[in-house]
């Protein structure tokens, strides 16, 4: 392993590097796009894999470990993640085929999202995975949709919690919210779904994602579990799924460090002691995305152009915002910084240049690097992306100025 430094962020650490060229799953970037033609996602397997197995030594065994497929829905990585982790989060209806086909067990799949359409829920149904109710619209339809098909849908409730997780990416809770139940209606609603011929799963509790910080990830835990066990006294019968949502950051930018997980580890260790007093029948399960598959992903493209505009360097290369919405900045940052980008086929080259890497789409906003110190690039070199491995090619719109789709290869 090498590890790659780029532009002021965190060392890249994971990746190989053959006669100054990046590999991933130990193959050499340039022969890999020279072969495909076109940008390409490139996942390494063994990364997600090692981070699985990483993050189970660094947790107490007691807690349960969910994908959230929608960080990224490769069926192949999909796969490799339902079988290495405990189970897995959908939020569509095509989500619910990809989490099945995959060899998920229904047995440990939810599917949250708001605004689930009743087709929608009626596969939740016939495929026998836990529902996380966003109202009472979707109880009522799950009741009535269990009757004919003459099963007892299984439900959880989501939570908006009264609290969110600080300093988060994205503030999932708290405050008004599309996302759950008020944690003050839920009382009511669940005297109702206790009237209701439905299956109680327990609760679904989000607050934030993308946190960096130990003690915010901590303090949003214990004020989710506190907060399930009160509700937990208004449920009908035991509470065996307690989702406290996850939140695990990556590192993406300059200044950005790993997340230190020994604090978690702590925390964790004491909610489970609680849980197992209080809720003896509940598995504690964090959800996560990204943390999983983030840092196992590169995005490449290929230089088409170098410019000199007025003194700044462009590199102009055929991939852009359309394939990677998140690494342009216009995917929830507030304020634009850069991800960690470099010239794969130039690593650890000495001569170095201030440059942006723009795409090819006719707006300012497809920047996939603002004035980095880059290995100086010629026309046919590879720039690549990394922590592109969440919410890449499908976050961003494939569609716009219709030029050729990425493609993804997981090696
Ligand atoms: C998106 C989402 C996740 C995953 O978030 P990450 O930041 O990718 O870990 C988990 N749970 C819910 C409910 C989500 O909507």
């Amino acid at each position: 392993m090498t590890i790659i430094e780029t532009d002021q962020h965190a060392p890249i650490e994971g990746f190989t590097v053959d006669d100054g060229c990046l590999c991933v799953g130990g193959q050499r970037v340039d022969t890999l796009i020279a072969a495909q033609g076109v940008p390409a996602y490139l996942y390494d397997r063994s990364l997600i894999s090692q981070r699985v197995v990483t993050l189970r030594q660094s947790l107490p065994q007691r807690v349960h470990l969910h994908y959230a497929i929608k960080a990224n829905p490769h069926p192949e990585i999909v796969t490799l993640l339902a079988d290495a982790v405990d189970g897995l989060d959908v939020a569509s209806a095509r989500e619910i085929d990809i989490a099945m086909a995959a060899g998920g067990d229904p047995e440990h799949i939810s599917f949250a999202g708001p605004g689930k359409r009743a087709t929608e829920l009626a596969r939740a149904v016939s495929a026998g995975i836990i529902t996380n109710i966003e109202s009472v619209r979707e109880l009522e339809i799950l009741a009535q949709l269990g009757q004919q098909q003459s099963v007892r849908p299984r439900i959880a409730v989501r939570v908006n919690p009264p609290f969110q997780l600080k300093t988060s990416g994205m503030k999932m809770g708290g405050g008004s919210q599309q996302f759950g139940i008020d944690a003050e209606q839920v009382p009511q609603v669940l005297a109702r779904l206790a009237e209701l011929p439905v299956e109680f799963s327990g609760f679904h509790i989000f607050s934030g994602s993308q946190n960096l910080r130990p003690d915010a990830l901590c303090e949003a835990q214990q004020l989710t579990v506190d907060l399930a066990i009160e509700l937990a006294r208004h449920a009908p019968s035991p509470v065996r799924l307690l989702n406290i949502g996850g939140g695990f950051g990556v590192p993406y930018f300059p200044g950005d460090t790993p997340l230190e997980l020994k604090p978690i580890h702590d925390n964790l260790e004491r909610l489970c002691d609680k849980v197992e007093a209080v809720l003896p029948e509940a598995r504690l399960t964090l959800e996560l995305g990204r943390y999983f598959v983030a840092e196992a992903g590169v995005y490449c493209c290929t230089v088409i152009d170098r410019k000199v505009s007025r003194g700044q360097v462009f590199l102009v290369t055929d991939g852009g915002l359309h394939h990677h919405l998140a690494a342009s900045g216009n995917f929830g940052q507030v304020i634009r910084k850069n991800y960690p980008v470099t010239i794969a086929n130039r690593i650890g080259a000495t001569e170095t240049e201030v440059a942006s890497v723009v795409g090819p789409l006719c707006t300012p906003l497809d920047l996939l690097a603002d004035r980095m110190s880059l290995p100086v690039a010629q026309p046919g070199d590879i720039v690549a992306v990394f922590q592109s491995g969440a919410y890449g090619l499908t976050a961003s719109p494939r569609g716009f100025l219709s030029h050729p789709e990425a493609v993804e290869l997981v090696l």
